[in-house]
């Protein structure tokens, strides 16, 4: 709209009501693969209603994952499912926070650019809000962007977003823009009865904000029958056709072809005045069939300290099911806290019957030594290893250690350690704010010819994101060298070791970068699809014919 270019962009609105958590993001996700099956180029936005500027600064248990961009973003986990069912990569452009918003209208205030005017909720920041949304139109030049508002209506800080779409839609011409609501239809068990009462109530808060949705899709546990779907298109003011179910399913790569049965994508594309034909999500089926029908299975251990809340490692446990899909294995995720195999725990039974090890990346030194373990019980007993980012810098410790340098440690968990061979990057020494401030997004990296690393990838320069303070320290590399531990992958001035393994061992690969955030269901990780395949070597059991003509639902 801004400069024109934008005129002919379709726009897309996801909310949600009655209660977070009804996967917002896999249905805007979703959406957005049942868009591309219509040969539409498509982008995604999220806004998240939070005053934090990104989820960079929060815990894991608060927020769950931080997903990084090429371009260097800290953002919002549901941008993995973008990336993930839309094959496309994000950018900073897709993900807006109110702390953002805010941050950058206080800035122009200071800057005189609204002398003399108070600055107010409306305009100034419903219309930064709208700004975003144009900025990112305009930059993606998709035909259809698709704008997931996170939170639920009804929150408080949840309205200057909504007011804000409201006015889009004005702006740019309702026929532009399709309203999509999520909400809960849930079954209470003692009526034996789906309730609609809180979808009503929540579309009628929606229409109080001035925004009638075009359709609901209704996250349930049982199928909508039709007095339950007549009553509440009766109540919202949705037709009939455009009340969608959402049932509760075990494979969220489902999920688009469920949308489709119900002919979301028509809805949509004739709402949005676009060409509908039949859609092509033959690759998509074939690989959920190739997903449902593993010729094995086997079990991964991951060790980590935020394993109460899977949301932590989306990115990691997605990546395994698409490295199960390269390797036709089912892969069964075992989850090991590291503090359980400090001391004098006995590690065996936690690793009892795995065929690979998987340490991912972290922060602080709470449960350090349990992944320093983890890496040397994969190390001594021969069982594949993947190590993300910490995990590399643990198998450098243990490594370093096994080669008799007993004190060697990381100067993230003591700046006086006797053997640092884990050492804060120069770049980094200057740094004293928090948030955005590590070495992230995309770098290249160079691998050593021959490598584990340059056979999976096949290739002998890669695109790989990062978010980490340290690195390997290159005082040690020969001393490391001599005990096994080789440096295959190095950024292009070779300064920065970014992949390391372990020369007498099956396999035993560790990198300073993020290789699940690129994973995807249709493009499995390599290093992914090479791990899980050693592993289910290594360890893991084949299916027989009955067991395997049987649909399996590995996530
Ligand atoms: N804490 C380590 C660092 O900052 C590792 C970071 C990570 O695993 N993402 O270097």
């Amino acid at each position: 709209m801004a400069d024109g270019k934008e005129d002919n962009t379709r726009y897309i609105f996801v909310t949600g009501g009655v209660i977070s958590s009804l996967g917002k993001g896999i249905a805007s996700a979703s959406i957005g693969r049942l868009m591309i099956a219509h040969d539409l180029g498509v982008a995604l936005l999220k806004f998240d209603p939070y005053i934090n500027v990104d989820p960079g600064t929060m815990n894991p248990y608060q927020h769950g994952e931080v997903y990084v961009t090429d371009d260097g973003a800290e953002a919002d986990l549901d941008l993995g499912h973008y990336e993930r069912f839309t094959d496309r990569p994000t950018s900073r452009l897709s993900n807006a926070t109110t702390g953002m918003v805010y941050g950058a209208v206080i800035e122009k205030e200071r800057r005189g650019d609204y002398l003399g005017g108070t600055v107010q909720v409306i305009p100034h920041i419903t219309d930064e809000i709208k700004s975003r949304l144009h900025k990112l139109a305009a930059a993606a030049g998709a035909n259809v962007v698709i704008v997931e508002i996170g939170g639920t209506v009804g929150d408080i800080e949840g309205l200057p977003f909504l007011e804000a779409i409201r006015q889009f839609a004005l702006d740019v011409g309702r026929r532009r823009c399709v309203f999509i609501h999520l909400t809960l239809v849930p079954y209470i068990g003692g009526a034996g009865e789906l309730k609609t009462k809180p979808t009503q109530h929540s579309v009628r808060e929606l229409r109080a904000i001035g925004i009638q949705p075009d359709v609901l899709i209704c996250r349930t546990a049982r199928p909508l029958d039709d007095a339950t779907r007549a009553k509440i298109a009766l109540f919202t003011n949705v037709p009939l056709e455009a009340v969608v179910e959402a049932v509760d399913t075990d494979n969220i790569y489902d999920i688009p072809l469920r949308l489709r049965k119900q002919n979301l994508d028509g809805l949509i594309l004739e709402r949005l005045d676009l060409p509908a034909g039949e859609g092509d999500l033959s690759g998509w089926e074939d690989m959920l069939e190739r997903m449902r029908h593993p010729g094995g299975e086997v079990d991964i251990a991951v060790v980590g300290k935020y394993t109460g809340l899977r949301d932590s490692y989306k990115s990691i446990i997605e990546a395994l099911a698409h490295g199960g899909i390269a390797a036709a294995a089912r892969v069964n995720v075992r989850w090991v806290e590291s503090t359980d195999l400090e001391g004098d725990a006995d590690q065996a039974p936690c690793f009892d019957g795995v065929g690979g090890i998987l340490v991912p990346g972290g922060f602080g030194e709470r449960g350090i030594e349990g992944k320093i373990a983890a890496a040397r019980y994969a190390r001594e007993n021969g069982i594949p290893y993947l190590g993300i980012c910490l995990g590399l810098q643990v198998a450098v410790i243990d490594a370093a250690r096994a080669a008799g340098l007993e004190e060697a440690y990381s100067m993230e968990f003591d700046v006086d350690c006797r053997d640092p061979v884990i050492c804060l990057m120069d770049e980094q020494k200057k740094v004293t704010r928090m948030g955005g401030t590590m070495r992230l997004g995309a770098y290249p990296c160079v691998l050593v010819e021959g490598s584990r690393a340059a056979r999976a990838y096949g290739a002998a320069e890669v695109s790989e994101r990062h978010r980490h303070r340290y690195e390997l320290n290159n005082e040690y590399r020969e001393a490391l060298a001599a005990a096994g531990l080789e440096v295959t992958g190095a950024s292009p001035d070779g300064l920065l070791a970014e992949v390391v393994e372990l020369s007498n061992h099956p396999w035993f690969v560790a990198v300073q970068f993020h290789p699940e955030l690129k994973s995807r269901p249709l493009a499995p990780h390599p290093l992914f699809a090479a791990f899980v395949a050693a592993a289910y070597a290594a360890g893991g059991r084949t299916y027989s014919p009955e067991e395997r003509a049987a649909s399996k639902i590995p996530l």
